[in-house]
């Protein structure tokens, strides 16, 4: 049992009303930040603790993961990334995974955007999927543009190579938004769409923290939707938070049980 699980009695108030306005939505939408990866055992790379910290040999973080640096030093950024980054076939979707996969395939689930670029939700059998930051699943040629994808890179970078372009001897990168680089922009316009017009909004395992994540749950709330958190720090919306849940898998496995019993929706 986790640090974070709520009381009983609270808990089993505050779901009951998670149910009823997940079978009332008929246009759901969610967002997932790093804590949703680490349930996982993916480390958040902006965490303080375990193999990430926010330095690597004396480097901040956010320069490794700059695009200016990077394309002076691809071999430090490779170097840093593989052991979790190019290891991710060793981590499993979730319960906050498959339940999301399930509810977008009962009709309840109408876009799913994360931060995290692991690939877990699509694994979990997710189709509307937005990575609003990337995915380490498609690269590309710096040079030429090249398409590869995770598995023609991911062995070498294990071995400790920097992967080049077999047609240009470019430097490949993956598809992931460093510091420097614009977000994909139909994405942003997506996103905008979606929890403006939505019923009901998630935030799963984010801080709301780092923009433009922060501005989607305000697009619902702005339009009258009911908004929930589930997260262990507290986020700055939790004030216009319609619930307010601290333990991911607490909150998870009370909803998955259930939400075996749903019916499909048929619109
Ligand atoms: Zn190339």
């Amino acid at each position: 049992m986790s640090d974070n699980h709520e009381n009983s009695i609270v808990f089993e108030r505050k779901i009951e009303r998670l149910k009823t306005l997940i079978l009332k939505s008929n246009s759901m939408v969610v967002f997932t930040g790093a804590g949703v990866s680490t349930l996982s055992g993916i480390p958040d790379f902006r965490g303080k603790n375990g193999l990430y910290t926010d330095q690597w040999h004396s480097m901040p973080v956010e320069e490794i993961l700059s695009i200016s640096f990077f394309d002076k030093h691809p071999e430090l950024f490779y170097q840093w990334a593989k052991d979790v980054w190019y290891h991710l076939e060793d981590y499993q979707p979730n319960i906050v995974h498959t339940t999301l996969a399930s509810m977008e395939a009962k009709g309840y689930v109408k876009g799913l955007y994360t931060q995290n670029i692991d690939m877990l939700h699509r694994r979990a059998g997710s189709k509307n999927v937005y990575e609003v930051h990337g995915s380490a699943k498609n690269h590309h040629c710096r040079n030429c543009n090249k398409y590869f994808d995770y598995i023609e890179i991911a062995d070498k970078v294990r071995d400790g190579i920097v992967p080049r372009c077999d047609q240009c001897g470019g430097i490949i990168k993956p598809d992931i938004v460093f510091y420097g680089e614009n977000l994909d922009s139909f994405i942003l316009e997506r996103a905008y769409q979606q929890f403006s017009t939505t019923d009901l909004c998630l935030v799963l395992g984010s801080s709301l923290s780092v923009q433009p994540a922060a501005s989607f749950p305000y697009y619902a709330t702005r339009n009258g939707a009911p908004l929930v958190i589930v997260n262990a720090q507290e986020t700055n919306q939790d004030t216009v938070a319609t619930l307010r849940f601290s333990d991911l898998e607490q909150t998870f496995k009370a909803l998955s049980s259930w939400f075996e019993t749903v019916e499909p929706k048929n619109n």
